[in-house]
């Protein structure tokens, strides 16, 4: 028999609400219950996913339009990159051009992540998930150390078999509770605070990529929603202080502020043990990393299909798998460790003490090794699990300067000839991908009817 009838999920922001609806949608068998306090701040957060959400879309049956109308999201091509090798230098950092039938390009999106988080919450609800509001005071105990049930303010108590710990950085029950402890990863990511501010848009149309530009002492980050633009910077406050770090938020803001910026605190790294008991933890309360490649909501997917799969097990199997899925969370936050250390490890720049200190960063092991085999054999460093890979290497180092020792083996069996045909082939159909996006738009995304 399973051994989770019931589940309880602490925290209604996006990790929770696309945990209930996917558990809703692949397991209508199982009782889900969502415990999130009530909202403090009504001021939504834009967000960039990698066309890996199209596939959580496509598994819980939500339609792209009425997805974009309630999020007011915009598509996204990938990341301009800014003055991060050299100033003045940019380069692109797409979303691993063209899906397989070479027809459409691979795409994802940006979005307001608190309607995103409501969107969801209306959809798992209407499939049967129950909501309570509640702050969480405290986890009641099995005698096996593991959670048997939440105490809510106003004494209500939620029982349960498994615990999804969505509750935000805190992770109030893996951390909280079990006192699992955090990996750190300051070593070498060591931005740890951020400006947030939403902006009037000084263009009519979403831009199709957000945009990162490296400062003095970290980045700048700006988001196109339908209605509007999302700045941040994300500094390292040993480097620039929060009042001079907010100054220079708002000098690049190109439209006015819609509200008064917000100060947040980050710190990258993960939880040692993703699940432990009965208690796994998704998003932020499982590890967090800075946003640069957009990866959170891509580690709440992966996270969650491991999930989905450890229940689906013959419970005999199940310590197996809950293994196998803290080791797979482990390797997936490490690669996309790594893909931000890249930005930084290849920049020249030394106008900044920040930038002189990233400089004399040492690389965490196993990237040199990676970074030396991509340079001799164009041989991209893919996720162990073969499962984990968010984004394009090559576009990366491509901008990052990495030039290639030698070229895809495939290419040798061409002629110069054949190569350049199939390279200005795919221009064509690119080309044509864009005027048809600017045709059938005209330039403008599906508006709410
Ligand atoms: C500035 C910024 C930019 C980002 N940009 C991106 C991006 O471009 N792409 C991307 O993928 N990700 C991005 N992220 C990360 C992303 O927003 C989050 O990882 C994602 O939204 C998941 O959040 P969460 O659900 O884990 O936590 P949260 O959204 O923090 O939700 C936590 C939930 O727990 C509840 N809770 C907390 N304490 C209690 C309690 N005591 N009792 C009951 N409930 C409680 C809260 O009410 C809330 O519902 C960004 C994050 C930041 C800060």
């Amino acid at each position: 028999m399973q051994p989770y009838q019931r589940i309880a999920i602490l925290g209604g922001g996006t990790a929770g609400w696309m945990a209930a609806l996917a558990l809703a949608t692949r397991q209508g068998a199982l009782e889900v219950e969502v415990v999130e306090a009530a909202p403090t701040c009504t001021i939504g957060m834009g967000v960039a996913s990698g066309p890996e959400l199209r596939e959580f879309h496509r598994m819980v049956g939500i339609d792209e339009a009425d997805f974009l109308r309630a999020t007011l999201g915009s598509y996204r091509l990938g990341t301009e990159l800014r003055d991060w090798q050299q100033l003045g230098q940019r380069y692109f950092d797409m979303l691993a051009g063209m899906e397989p039938d070479g027809t459409t390009a691979q795409y994802g999106y940006q979005f307001d992540a608190q309607l995103y988080a409501g969107y969801l919450r209306r959809l798992a609800m209407l499939r049967g998930v129950h909501r309570s509001v509640g702050r969480l005071e405290q986890a009641i105990r099995r005698a096996d150390g593991g959670i048997s049930a939440l105490q809510l303010d106003g004494g209500r108590r939620i029982g349960a078999d498994l615990f999804i710990d969505c509750s935000g950085h805190d992770a109030l029950l893996l951390a909280g509770a079990l006192g699992v402890p955090s990996l750190d990863f300051s070593q070498w990511l060591p931005v740890d605070a951020l400006w947030l501010c939403p902006a009037e848009r000084s263009v009519a149309t979403p831009a199709p990529c957000n945009l990162a530009v490296a400062l003095e002492a970290g980045w700048a980050w700006q988001i196109s929603l339908q209605h509007r633009s999302e700045h941040a910077y994300v500094f390292s406050s040993r480097h620039c202080d929060a009042a001079e770090a907010r100054a220079r938020l708002l000098a690049r803001l190109d439209g006015a502020a819609l509200a008064e910026p917000r100060l947040l605190h980050l710190r990258s790294g993960h939880r040692i043990r993703f699940w432990l008991r009965n208690v796994v933890a998704l998003g932020q309360a499982a590890g967090q990393i800075e946003p640069l490649e957009a990866p959170a909501v891509m580690l709440i997917q992966r996270g969650l299909s491991g999930l989905l799969q450890v229940l689906s097990c013959p419970a005999a199997a199940q310590a197996g798998a809950i293994e196998r899925y803290n080791g797979t969370q482990e390797r997936l936050f490490r690669y996309e460790r790594d893909r931000l250390i890249l930005h930084y490890s290849r920049s020249m720049r030394r106008d900044s003490q920040f930038w002189r200190d990233m400089g004399k960063r040492t690389l965490p092991d196993g990237l040199a090794l990676r970074l030396q085999a991509w340079r001799a054999a164009r041989n991209p460093p893919r996720h162990d699990a073969a499962q984990g890979e968010s984004g394009g290497w090559s576009g990366m180092h491509a901008g990052a300067g990495c030039v290639l020792r030698r070229c895809d083996p495939l290419l040798l069996e061409l002629t110069r000839e054949e190569a350049l045909h199939a390279r200005d082939a795919r221009h064509l159909r690119l080309a044509a991908l864009m005027e048809q996006v600017q045709r059938e738009y005209g330039g403008q995304l599906p508006l709410p009817a």
